[in-house]
């Protein structure tokens, strides 16, 4: 059976081995004490690839031939170098694909790299789990910054977190500084630098119990992904849309189809689905190394 290592960098690493379409053994994370408040935002991008290279070793299988191994990470990775990443910003320009395969080759494990988006590998993981690998996969991650992925992997920036959704100049919290992006109001910096006075999670529990600015915010919050979502229709045609992340319990998904229905009114682009699935890790560790079976992305 085919071995592949996903690896998948986002507030933290996790990686896990893959053999078919199944993690082996479980997720494991990278490096074991990592301090949790500020996550891996102040670890230099060398450090990020070295820890990457020894999650690698820790899980290739001693007796068996590593197939392939894919690294997921957020931002816009184009030709193995990271062109840009606004929640990992020491990743900004980085050949991460040249440095890692020196890195492992110097660990004496001599296998194919991809490197991709890591909401793109939540797609492939997802196309992977529901048996939809010969179909259009399209995914939100919500967490920390608002990711856009699909399956199968085509070339482009694809930064739909940073799709516009609003002309208020005001709108202007979006951590790579353009105004009026999605991640300027769902992000979780973006968030904090709007309500300075509140968490995100408070100002989801306070919008519940009725005040006002909170709900009005949480209004604003799904009304920008159910634009972001519809331009996306609009580009690509309807089909199958996923939703999910670290913060996915803050979706309402009847409000999100209401807008949705409001702003999708051409009906041979009214055949979407909308589906809600619950944090899962193991999704983009999954989608990461089987990816890397497929394509071959350094
Ligand atoms: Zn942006």
């Amino acid at each position: 059976m085919a071995n592949t290592v996903g690896v998948v960098v986002t507030t933290k690493i996790v990686a896990g081995l893959i053999e078919g379409t199944q993690l082996a053994g479980g997720l494991r994370e990278f490096p074991e004490s990592i301090d949790d408040t500020n996550g891996l935002i102040e670890v230099p991008a060398e450090s990020l690839c070295d820890i990457i290279c020894d999650a690698v070793v820790a899980l290739a299988p001693k007796d068996a031939r590593l197939e392939a191994v894919g690294v997921a990470m957020p931002g816009y990775i184009h030709q193995g170098i990271t062109l840009d990443s606004p929640n990992l910003p020491q990743l900004k320009g980085v050949p991460v694909c040249a440095n890692i395969g020196a890195g492992l080759q110097r660990r004496g494990i001599d296998t194919r790299l991809s490197v991709f988006n890591d909401a793109d590998a939540v797609a492939a993981g997802i196309a992977a789990i529901r048996g939809q690998m010969d179909r259009q996969v399209r995914v939100w991650t919500i967490g920390n910054g608002i990711g856009f992925g699909r399956f199968p992997w085509t070339e482009g920036p694809w930064e739909g977190g940073h799709m516009v959704v609003t002309l208020d100049p005001k709108e202007n919290y979006c951590g790579c500084g353009g105004r009026g992006h999605l991640e300027g109001i769902m992000g979780h910096r973006a968030m904090r630098l709007r309500f300075l006075d509140m968490e995100p999670d408070e100002v989801f529990s306070a919008a519940k119990k009725g005040d006002r600015r909170c709900a009005d915010f949480v209004e604003l919050w799904h009304r920008a992904l159910a634009a972001a979502t519809a331009s996306q229709i609009h580009l690509e045609g309807a089909g199958r849309f996923y939703y999910t992340g670290r913060d996915i319990q803050r979706l309402e998904l009847p409000r999100l189809k209401e807008h949705l229905w409001e702003m999708i009114k051409m009906s041979p682009l009214q055949n979407y689905t909308v589906e809600i699935l619950p944090e899962d890790p193991s999704l983009a560790v999954i989608g990461a190394g089987i990816a890397a079976r497929i394509e071959n992305k350094c």
